[in-house]
């Protein structure tokens, strides 16, 4: 029996040669690989600047303290999320407040964000969930009335828009995050990249990346604030190079898989907003009983997951002092969604197929 899992890159013989033509060149990593994929980021945004990182992670780190978030401040974010949109906070020192979601784009709720603010909030960290971009222009509003940093968590957005504007364009936010893990939508097998158009943001990002060195003279260099070495290799930018240039065909089909599961399957889901125009990244729906569908489907070869267990019931979370019962949207969100399979690589068989096994056990 054919499986089928949520997610799943798509390699071509065209990406293998431009990964197989670095590893013979002169340069593995440092080289200028890097700086055209990320003039490619910037072409295909709009943004003025991008800094490639070794992962979303560490580009929502450097993103944070670019901002200047510290001991002290507060961050809000959404618990519908990966950890990492949460984490960059704690780097830094900072504390993490979360803002629920709204119920049927399990986007951050700006309503919401506004009950969190407080002297102490810094940076707002909105997350495009599963691909369609929050509310942008009320999030930069509330931002603009607090004198707050805003980072995009555009982790699951390349390729989608919002009021007509790519998404890492950076017209509503300081600064915006991408993945290329190899279930988003393009993939450097382990990667990242941060968009700004603001030129001090992007000379800080470039120093965070590399040990905070600034180069002066000759072999002399100074090094002026604490940095890490988050760095992409020349490996990885050549196949985000390759990646980018299906980036159009990628949002094609994923929207295909989209409506095609909307007209199919009759299940809940999530709706999409007039001012969206999204690369979808994951297709999740609601179910009765989560736990048995799960189940279920591993046995009729769908390997399923969730997105995502609420951010603040995690453990550690908890011993930041969150407790289940916090944010009801996100929980009960929690309690019935699934993601099913989508990605570029499933045919119109395959999604018949799916359905068909979908239908059996629900
Ligand atoms: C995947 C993901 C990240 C982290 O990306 P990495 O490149 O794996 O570090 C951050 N935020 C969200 C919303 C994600 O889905």
């Amino acid at each position: 029996m054919k499986t089928y899992s949520y997610g799943k890159q798509h390699i071509t013989d065209e990406d293998i040669q431009s990964v197989v033509e670095v590893l013979k060149s002169p340069y593995l990593t440092c080289g200028p690989k890097v700086s055209k994929f990320e003039q490619a980021i910037c072409d295909y945004t709009g943004a003025k600047y991008c800094v490639t990182v070794n992962s979303a992670t560490s580009g929502l780190h450097i993103a944070m303290l670019a901002a200047g978030v510290g001991v002290g401040d507060e961050v809000i974010t959404t618990p519908i999320t990966f950890l990492a949109s949460a984490n960059c906070a704690r780097y830094c020192g900072a504390d993490v407040k979360f803002a629920d979601i709204e119920k049927d784009t399990a986007n951050i709720d700006p309503e919401e964000i506004k009950k969190h603010l407080s002297a102490k909030t810094k940076a707002l960290v909105p997350v495009h969930f599963a691909g369609q971009s929050c509310d942008m222009e009320r999030i930069a509003k509330i931002a603009k009335e607090n004198n707050l940093i805003v980072v995009e968590d555009a982790a699951h957005a390349i390729g989608s828009e919002y009021k007509g504007s790519k998404v890492g364009s950076c017209k509503y936010s300081d600064m915006t995050v991408f993945s290329f893990h190899p279930v988003k939508t393009i993939t450097t097998a382990e990667g990242g990249a941060v968009t700004t158009n603001d030129e001090a943001l992007y000379k800080k990002l470039l120093a965070y990346r590399s040990h905070g060195m600034h180069h002066t003279q000759d072999w002399k260099y100074d090094m002026i604030e604490l940095g890490f070495n988050y760095r992409m290799t020349d490996v990885q930018a050549a196949l985000g190079i390759s990646q980018m240039k299906k980036l159009a065909q990628f949002k094609k089909r994923r929207r295909e898989i989209v409506d095609f599961y909307n007209k199919n399957l009759g299940l809940p889901h999530l709706i999409e907003r007039e001012f969206s125009d999204a690369c979808f990244h994951l297709y999740p729906v609601l179910v009765e009983e989560r736990e048995a569908f799960y189940h279920n489907a591993r046995k009729v070869g769908l390997n399923l997951q969730v997105h995502y267990i609420p951010v603040h019931t995690q453990p550690y979370y908890q011993t930041q002092g969150y407790k289940w019962g916090d944010y009801p949207n996100a929980e009960e969100y929690y309690n019935h969604c699934i993601s099913l399979p989508l990605y570029p690589d499933l045919t119109d068989e395959d999604l018949q197929e799916i359905v068909k096994r979908i239908k059996e056990i629900l």
